[in-house]
């Protein structure tokens, strides 16, 4: 095949939070609500991890929601 490859369109990436077209300044994300509330849930995900380790008493309680990450910045 001699055909020339085809450059890959620049697809706008959209905000794994809510689908929307991404900004350049919170890449990947649509705004500073989201990339935060990402970052929130991420750090939530892996800092509060039950410590397996040594506090088996904390690792058998059923986790809920944690801290309140809704009420930050819930302005859409
Ligand atoms: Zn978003």
């Amino acid at each position: 095949m001699d055909g020339p490859l085809e450059p890959r369109p620049a697809r706008p990436r959209r905000c794994p939070r809510c689908g929307r077209p991404s900004v350049e300044r919170f890449r990947p994300f649509c705004s500073a609500s989201c990339r935060d509330r990402d970052l929130l849930d991420w750090l939530d995900g892996r800092y509060a991890l039950p410590a397996v380790e040594s506090e088996q008493e904390e690792a058998a309680e059923p986790r809920r929601g944690g801290p309140s990450r809704e009420t930050a910045t819930g302005e859409d």
